[in-house]
């Protein structure tokens, strides 16, 4: 079996559902699995609409209609008939979420965040299920609920492998074309819950790993994995081979365009990903294998924006030990605060910290009581793979380097532009 991962931005609009409907007739649709996103920044609105629902925001009902408004646009686009069965079939969804958003009495943000958000994902795949049946490409729409559980940390569930491994045995023939959701689970009491943002190529990697799949295919708007994000850096060159372990380094680093959870699983049974182009899906794109490390061998850059850069240094010049550090490092934990880059001296202690979640002001303020603080915000967090003197040039031109990390594959450098 064969299993397709599409992101947003491959279903942003009618002529993307269009286009996806394309790739596949190009390449083949039998006997796969095909994952689908949230349509565009579906998630991004979604998460406005929670942001006002928890505010009580009289915006509320506007933000919902918004996001209706704008699949309501893609289905006039995509099926003549506005008496078509699709149309009911979305609008039910919306009702469902606005149902939700009326009668919800959880106060837990984080639960209240996944059964929302979750339409996003809910809805793109009726809609391309829906759009691929239309034009002959019959399928198989599953809710990926009934196949993926999880834990109940919601907005970063954890994946039960037993369960869900039974689940997706029991339930998934061969031969099929089947259309289900990325980035969602169900809880043991059957709520939704998430894997985290962009977690949709994991979900192509859970079901692979439980298939025994021949092969993960997402399907993006860039050629493959390039030796750097061809947003921020000039001359990007398509990457035609990486072995996992180079693969995990870059995810882990943070090269966007391969979720970092999604690789273990593919790796542990050799399952191939290609990384590939929707607009020329007859291209090779990237493939991570077993094999070469990188081919063509260049530097790789990585950006993580949006970065705190933390320096922590005793209040009474004693050095900072590692009682002081593990005792940071469970705060961090329990905040969800992602460390990305530690350094330390005798009396100082920094880290480059992402924080998602929005604990920050909470964890400086315990940190304060014990300890001296600096930090600079929106930094950013550059490494660079296989690194070379021009390579380290390019990235330090035009920007204060407040940190610098060199390891004998890897230099990472922490700046403000
Ligand atoms: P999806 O639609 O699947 O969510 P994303 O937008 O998350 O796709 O990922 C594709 C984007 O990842 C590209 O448009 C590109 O800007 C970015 N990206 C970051 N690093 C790389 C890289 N090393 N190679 C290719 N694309 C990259
Ligand atoms: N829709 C989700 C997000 O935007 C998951 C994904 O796209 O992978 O984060
Ligand atoms: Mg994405």
């Amino acid at each position: 079996m064969k299993i397709f991962k599409f992101g947003g931005a491959s279903v942003k609009d009618a002529n993307g559902v269009k286009n996806v409907t394309s790739v596949l007739e190009q390449v083949g649709y039998e006997n796969t699995l095909v994952i689908v996103s949230a349509m565009g920044k579906t998630t991004n609105a979604l998460e406005v609409v929670i942001k006002n629902y928890i505010e009580k925001s009289n915006e509320l009902n506007a933000s919902v209609q918004e996001v209706r408004k704008y699949h309501n646009q893609i289905l006039l686009d995509l099926f003549e008939d506005e008496d078509h069965e699709v149309f009911f079939a979305v609008n039910a969804h919306f009702d469902d979420l606005e149902y939700f958003l009326r009668s919800n009495k959880s106060p837990n943000y984080n639960f209240v965040y996944d059964q929302v958000v979750s339409y996003g994902e809910i809805i793109s795949t009726t809609i391309v299920s829906y759009y691929f049946n239309y034009k002959g490409l019959s399928n198989t729409w599953l809710d990926v609920r009934n196949f993926i559980k999880t834990d109940t940390n919601y907005r970063d569930a954890n994946v039960n492998w037993e369960q869900t491994q039974v689940l997706i045995t029991k339930k998934i023939e061969k031969g099929t074309l089947y259309i289900t959701q990325g980035f969602l689970g169900s809880d043991p009491n059957n709520f939704t819950t998430t894997l985290g943002r962009e977690g949709s190529d994991y979900t192509a990697a859970i079901f692979a790993y439980c298939l025994g799949a021949d092969s993960v295919t997402i399907w993006k708007d860039v050629p493959g994995v390039l030796n750097a994000d061809p947003r921020y850096f000039e001359n990007a060159v398509l990457l035609n081979q990486i072995s996992y372990r180079e693969a995990i380094e870059l995810a882990f680093y943070g090269a966007s365009v391969i979720h970092p959870k999604t690789l273990q699983p593919l790796q542990q049974k050799e399952i191939p990903l290609f990384v590939k182009s929707f607009i020329n899906p007859l291209l090779p794109g990237t493939s991570v294998s077993k094999g070469s490390d990188l081919e063509p061998h260049l530097p790789c850059y990585i950006i993580k924006k949006n970065q705190l850069l933390l320096s922590l240094s005793s209040l009474d010049f004693s050095f900072i030990m590692e009682e002081h550090i593990s005792e940071i490092f469970a705060l961090f934990h329990q905040h969800k605060l992602k460390v990305n880059l530690i350094q330390n001296s005798a009396i100082s202690f920094s880290v480059c910290i992402e924080d998602k979640f929005n604990n920050f002001n909470d964890v400086k303020s315990i940190l304060a009581k014990k300890f001296k603080i600096t930090f600079n915000e929106n930094v950013s967090l550059y490494t660079i793979r296989h690194f070379n003197e021009d390579a380290a040039q390019i990235v330090e031109t035009n920007k204060t380097v407040l940190l610098k990390q060199i390891s004998r594959e890897t230099l990472q450098i922490v700046a403000k532009e």
